[in-house]
């Protein structure tokens, strides 16, 4: 089964054990992404976050920013005949005759604008076709839905924080530009925001269910229903604290990210949302604990379990990547 995955923080992982003086290779690794495990997993593409965390780059998150673009840039230049980059419509009607893995550059943390429309045109100009509003620290656009000093506590959404003023002008300018918007981590308010004024479909691109699992990083139903008929998408996050129905009741270190329980977000979502909604956005290199698919290469074991659980090949298809594949052709 052919995978399209909307979000990996793989870039994120290189730069740092590069920073750290540890590195290691994208080619063959023990990590969840690599090209080996892409290839074993029928990969068609995969989304590659530069993800910065402002506790670790504060003052520098462009800067943090623009050393994983590199990283991302040095990977498709060493495997020119295996990884092709997407950034039109026209990009991926020829993946799929190419042979090659798709590569798509996003970010994950809106701040690293600085608040400068010019720079998420730069970033446009460099490839990034879609990016979140904000990751877990409020920025000048708008507000998460955790606080990252209670990461292992039960989470709360921060309630009535909405997109900022700069928050509703970067979603204009990202509508015009054709970078979709994301609303994984974004506050309760703010996805509220986005379902009121946003004029084209945007992404969650690692959120699942929160009646199928309560935490907070979860989409709730009145959002899986509104993004369903705006035509948006939303992958399934494969880390345990979100896919657990027993998050809250359960130890943290007791969750586990089963098969079974992708399978309960997934029918959930569409159920409420409409089967165009669910795609896959596993949140590989970012996550750890328990997880039943434990790197890229085991993808099939996922789809496989998934026909197990009810779903038809048609649906597996839509959910693996033929949903994510419609939307961003319809919205690059
Ligand atoms: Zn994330």
């Amino acid at each position: 089964m052919k995978v399209w995955d909307l979000h990996c923080d793989t870039l994120y992982q290189l730069r740092k054990a590069e920073n750290e003086g540890t590195p290691y290779l994208f080619e063959k690794n023990d990590r969840h992404i690599s090209l080996e495990g892409l290839k074993k997993g029928d990969y068609l593409l995969q989304c590659f976050a530069c993800f910065v965390d402002k506790k670790e780059d504060e003052g520098n998150l462009l800067a943090a920013c623009m050393e994983e673009a590199d990283v991302f840039y040095q990977l498709l230049e060493a495997h020119p005949e295996e990884l092709m980059q997407i950034r039109t419509p026209e990009d991926i009607r020829r993946l799929e005759t190419s042979g090659r893995i798709g590569a798509m550059l996003t970010v994950e943390e809106g701040g690293v604008c600085l608040d400068q429309a010019g720079i998420l045109r730069d970033l446009y100009r460099l490839g990034v076709r879609m990016m979140t509003l904000t990751w877990n620290y409020e920025n000048g656009l708008a507000s998460p839905n955790l606080v990252p000093e209670n990461d292992d506590e039960p989470c709360y959404p921060a309630e009535g924080k909405g997109l900022k003023e700069k928050g509703l002008e970067f979603l204009a300018e990202m509508e015009r530009l054709h970078m979709i918007a994301d609303v994984s981590h974004l506050s309760d308010g703010g996805i509220r925001d986005m379902l009121k004024f946003a004029e084209r479909p945007f992404a969650a691109s690692h959120s699942n269910a929160r009646s199928v699992c309560g935490h907070v990083r979860n989409l709730t139903d009145e959002f899986l229903r509104g993004m369903g008929e705006k035509g948006c998408i939303a992958g399934l996050n494969y880390c345990p604290m979100f896919v657990d129905p027993d998050y809250g009741k359960k130890k943290t270190s007791d969750l586990r990210s089963t098969v079974h329980g992708l399978a309960l977000h997934a029918r959930h979502m569409m159920n409420v949302g409409g089967e165009d909604l669910v795609a896959l956005g596993s949140d590989f290199d970012g996550i750890d604990g328990d997880l039943e698919i434990p790197d890229a290469s085991q993808m099939e074991r996922m789809a496989v379990g998934f026909l197990d659980e009810g779903f038809t090949s048609r649906e597996v298809e839509k959910i693996f990547w033929k949903n994510a594949k419609r939307f961003f052709e319809e919205n690059l």
